[in-house]
């Protein structure tokens, strides 16, 4: 790969023969204060100024015949016209300057406000000399009003023959301090410098392909660089450009992702696990067959064990399509070749609840296993330590305690990662940094766009579960009014009474608080249910300030059906599994996303019982809030619950901040561009791998 192509892959600049060109004070006119300035708004060097691009553009009239400029009423004018009369404000007054123009037979009035007091400014004004004047206007009761425009004085008499054309004219954010025109100016001299010397990181072939202009005419057609009289020809030669602009940024970062992949892929010695007798045994004894997307995902990641690259697979499924059931089968194939595996969980008690699943399915089967979260004991933590290092345990399941430092494993081959959005990528490093190029499956079941996911984890395979086991009954998701509670408490007692059924009521505070004085509590809300409608139930509360143990002490007892009702935050959001769980009322559903409520809602219909979830609104939802929980209620499909998601609250809701700092374009968008980060990602990959991305 040549040079120049090293130099600006990942990062969104544009590539050039010779950077020494680049320095602001090389172009005349920029002195060493307004350089500054511009370094102070991100503007570093000259090809910075080519991607400072127009805010907007704005078709402007030059030199129409007074009947068409008035006819189209045209806001921002250029023309030459006699002055018709002057009026000085009255002194001490704050009356403007006033000029009167006469265009054609129009009359045309120019305003200056604050420059009564200068004399020389007044002076330039006389009657019947001629102005030509560029700027906006305002039609007030059919009289053109201009405030302030840009004009020059042409003396007695016509001076210049009015060419008649409309042009294109780009407009740029104003920066304090520094003129617009200067600006204007360096731009245009930096991309008549630089143009020609602009290589093009994207292959020929590939624009061809995708019909997106090279990048020089791309930016020529931006900053409007040549003359543009029909507005529509501009305006779809300006889509393309931006196209490719928008390209340009996602190839960039998707060339560096791939390469990143490829350097790792080459040099790493991961171990070969390719003793699968010990899987096929485990799906032997499970309790059920495994669905059709199971069996697939099953048999690529079978492949990529075997190899010598390490895996490094992002498994997307909706809640309850039974992704840990797959991590488990992974798990045996790795034991089952002599690897030790680490498991890694958001939360404790996610992660005993991976482990319980475990011991089930694996009963019998001779492997030994282990727990390491933060509530541990010291002497707990110790032996564990010892059996991990001298692999006497080969398979652990714990929480971010997994990555701390006094960890060592003896052989780890395998590292699997439960709601991997939960952890940083650092993190997942760590884990990954205690074996010999360990492989690696991230699971999530909050289901990422697509887009997003490729953007931010291009350096991950992807594989989707779409289909759900069998046998599960869809979920009824129905929005009430606040002032139906008494109702649904009603309904849910009963349901309970009558069949055993057990319920999840979800809030989105731990206690009452001023920020949120509309939202419910779950300590204030339990404590009513407990003691009013619910008294001859069972219920119990759960929250993040609970003690590790106490939450531990109640999700067992929860799911071992020794609580009916079940008042907690969103700490259930992930993962937890209780099949005779069937009813959920959501309390202030307003307050969270899609994405999550679909996470809450995943906590039931995960038996054969048909489920019911119940969002109790606030009275007082605004039309959009509402619109938006009908949408949910309509639909059962997490990923187009996500797609809405990205489009109404960005990307930051299904990443961490820093990542989602990472997935923020300057010029592409994951929602609206989505299709053209795909393409960049395949012709990316094609060109570092050699061959087309699976
Ligand atoms: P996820 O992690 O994708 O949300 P889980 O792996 O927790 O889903 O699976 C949800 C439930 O479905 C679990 O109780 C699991 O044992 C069960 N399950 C998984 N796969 C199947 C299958 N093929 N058939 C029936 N039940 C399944
Ligand atoms: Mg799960």
């Amino acid at each position: 790969m040549d040079e120049r192509v090293e130099v600006a892959a990942g990062k969104f600049e544009l590539v050039f023969v010779k950077p020494q060109l680049l320095g602001l004070e090389n172009l005349p006119g920029i002195g060493a204060k307004t350089a500054s300035k511009l370094r102070e708004r991100g503007i570093l060097d000259q090809s910075d100024l080519l991607l400072f691009v127009p805010r907007k553009y704005r078709r402007c009239a030059h030199f129409l015949p007074a009947d068409d400029m008035f006819a189209r009423r045209m806001s921002y004018v250029e023309f030459i016209a006699p002055i018709s009369q002057v009026k000085h404000p009255t002194p001490g007054t704050r009356q403007p300057v006033e000029v009167y123009l006469n265009y054609e037979g129009r009359h045309i009035k120019l305003l200056w406000f604050n420059m009564g007091k200068s004399k020389t400014f007044k002076n330039q004004f006389r009657q019947g000399e001629w102005l030509h004047v560029k700027g906006s206007v305002d039609y007030s009761r059919s009289v053109a009003v201009m405030q302030h425009p840009d004009f020059e004085t042409l003396g007695p008499g016509k001076q210049r023959a009015p060419d008649e054309y409309i042009s294109i004219d780009p407009i740029y954010t104003s920066m304090d301090g520094i003129k617009d025109a200067s600006l204007r100016k360096a731009q245009l001299l930096a991309l008549e410098r630089l143009l020609p010397e602009l290589g093009d990181i994207v292959p020929g072939g590939v624009l061809a392909k995708h019909e997106l202009p090279g990048i020089g005419q791309a930016l020529r057609i931006i900053h409007v660089m040549d003359e543009h009289h029909d507005v529509e020809y501009f305006q779809a030669q300006l889509g393309r450009a931006k196209r490719r602009i928008i390209y340009e940024e996602f190839y960039t970062l998707q060339l560096k992702l791939a390469r990143d992949y490829a350097a790792q892929r080459d040099a790493a010695r991961s171990p070969r696990c390719e003793d699968r007798a010990l899987g096929r045994e485990l799906v032997k004894q499970l309790p059920f067959e495994l669905t059709g997307d199971q069996k697939k995902v099953m048999a690529t990641i079978a492949e990529d064990l075997a190899q010598p690259m390490p895996m490094r697979r992002l498994l997307q499924g909706d809640v309850g399509s039974g992704k840990t059931v797959v991590a488990l089968l992974a798990a045996a194939i790795a034991i089952g070749s002599g690897q030790q595996v680490a498991m890694m969980a958001p939360t404790d008690i996610l992660a005993r609840q991976h482990l319980r699943r475990a011991q089930t399915f694996f009963e019998g089967l001779g492997i030994s296993m282990g727990f390491l979260g933060g509530s541990l004991g010291v002497r707990e933590k110790r032996e564990i330590l010892r059996q991990l290092a001298e692999h006497e345990v080969s398979l652990v399941v714990g929480t971010h305690a997994l990555f701390s430092q006094d960890i060592t494993f003896a052989q780890l081959g395998l590292v699997l990662v439960d709601e991997q959005h939960k952890f940083g990528v650092e993190q997942r490093e760590l884990l990954l940094a205690k074996g010999q190029d360990p492989h690696l499956l991230s699971m999530t079941a909050t289901p990422i766009p697509r887009s997003l996911a490729h953007a931010v984890f291009g350096d991950l395979d992807l594989s989707v579960i779409h289909e759900k086991p069998p046998g599960r009954q869809p979920i009824r998701t129905v929005l009430r009014d606040r002032s139906r509670a008494p109702k649904v408490y009603k309904y849910v007692r009963e349901r309970i009474k009558e069949s055993g059924e057990q319920a999840y009521f979800v809030y989105p505070m731990v206690v009452a608080s001023e920020a949120g004085l509309d939202r419910k509590n779950v300590v204030d809300e339990a404590k009513a249910l407990d003691e009013g409608i619910f008294e001859d139930l069972r219920v119990g509360v759960l929250h993040g300030r609970l003690s590790t143990d106490e939450k531990d002490r109640i999700m067992t007892s929860f799911s071992d059906g020794e609580l009916d009702v079940l008042c907690a935050t969103t700490v259930i959001e992930v993962g937890v599994d209780v099949a005779n769980a069937t009813l959920m009322v959501i309390e202030s559903p307003e307050v969270f996303g899609l994405s999550q409520l679909h996470q809450l809602r995943g906590r039931v219909g995960r038996g054969e019982a048909s489920s019911m979830c119940v969002l109790l609104a606030n009275e007082n939802l605004s039309p959009e809030a509402q619109e938006r929980l009908i949408s949910f209620t309509d639909t059962d499909d997490g990923f187009k619950l996500a797609e809405v998601d990205l489009k109404i609250r960005g990307p930051g809701l299904f990443l961490g901040v820093r990542q989602a700092g990472e997935a923020e374009f300057r010029f592409g968008d994951l929602h609206r561009d989505a299709e053209l980060l795909e393409r960049a990602r395949e012709d990316a990959r094609a060109r570092v791998l050699g061959k087309d991305a699976p």
